[in-house]
């Protein structure tokens, strides 16, 4: 496994920390795999979803491609010296607390958070950084991991990132890369043996539909709303309409573990702040899903969709039963 070691800059490839009660679920029947960019990541894109089909007995796997190590400190609770010390291993904690809460499996690919460059003109890079990986190096550890745990359903960035951070719109990069070569043998074939996901979905979280909703719940109920300004200079462009939701998955009753899972990023999330200025009660009453927009499939499946693994149970059960 040599091979390993010369992933990506300074990677130790597969640093799976998943010694939860995830474990009786490793070798389930479905999987799902979500790719993100940092620690803190998966609790605030998709987070329900994940706790809802582990708890259903899915086997779901985030895959982080960075350390998030340099992360800014958003919390000022948090702000001392001890921490900024080493913030790579405090983030590396958060995550394995907030992997627990949800009850999945988390893994680091092992790149090195390339920062969100800020000024006018926007500063270089940092050298080694996972947004300057050229594409081949920066896939091979998610393709590997994509053979190795052989997801049906993967959850990624849209195009633009979902957020205009250089890590997003590189880890959009590699998703993509991942879903088209995994499966090819002639592709990276020292990454494990082939494997075709079946389907690929972008993370849709923070649509004008889902924010007007919120928006006109707290109105209704006299509280006062976080999104006002926003909405009122949301500018519709018609060039970037965002992605279409084709998946609205039910996930109300998991809302509680997503802020835990968030509230665990103790760093990066303060309890103050606008994540938390809609109450959980109106977000269940107002937006009950969590939506997706379906990017690739290799399977038949008829949209709208409430089920991310539609098109996809069938043929596994069947695959099980003849197995035997
Ligand atoms: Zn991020």
């Amino acid at each position: 496994m040599s091979a390993v070691s010369t992933d990506s800059a300074g990677a130790t490839a597969s640093q799976e920390t998943g010694d939860d009660d995830a474990g009786s679920r490793i070798g389930a029947p479905l999987r799902l795999m979500a790719v993100h960019a940092h620690p803190d990541d998966e609790s605030s894109k998709g987070a329900a979803t994940m706790a809802r089909y582990a708890r259903e007995g899915v086997d779901v796997l985030v895959v982080t491609l960075t350390g998030g190590e340099r992360g800014d400190i958003l919390n000022k609770a948090m702000e001392r010296p001890e921490i900024r010390a080493d913030l790579a291993a405090v983030r590396r904690a958060e995550m394995a607390r907030a992997r627990e809460i949800l009850g999945v499996r988390q893994r680091f690919l092992g790149f090195t958070d390339s920062g969100l460059p800020e000024g006018d003109p926007l500063p270089p890079l940092p050298d080694g950084c996972f947004a300057l990986q050229p594409l081949e190096i920066a896939a091979r550890p998610l393709v590997r991991a994509v053979r190795e745990f052989r997801p049906q359903v993967i959850l990624g960035y849209d195009e633009n990132g979902g957020y205009p951070h250089p890590d997003h719109v590189k880890c959009h990069e590699v998703t993509i890369e991942a879903f088209e070569a995994a499966g090819d043998p002639d592709r990276y074939p020292d990454c494990g043996e082939p494997w075709q996901p079946a389907k690929l979905y972008y993370f849709a979280t923070f649509h004008k539909a889902r924010l007007m909703a919120l928006h006109e719940e707290m109105q209704r109920r006299g509280l006062k709303s976080p999104y006002e300004d926003w909405l009122k200079e949301w500018i519709d462009d018609p060039d970037k309409p965002g992605p279409e939701i084709t998946t609205q998955v039910p996930c109300a009753e998991f809302f509680d573990l997503r802020d835990q899972a968030l509230l665990a990023h103790a760093t990066q999330i303060d309890p103050e702040s606008s994540w938390f200025a809609v109450p959980r009660d109106v977000q269940q009453a107002a937006w009950p899903t969590e939506d997706f927009h379906l990017a690739r499939s290799v399977v038949d499946t008829e949209k709208p969709e409430d089920d991310l693994f539609a098109g996809v149970r069938d043929s596994v059960s069947s695959a099980s039963g003849r197995s035997g």
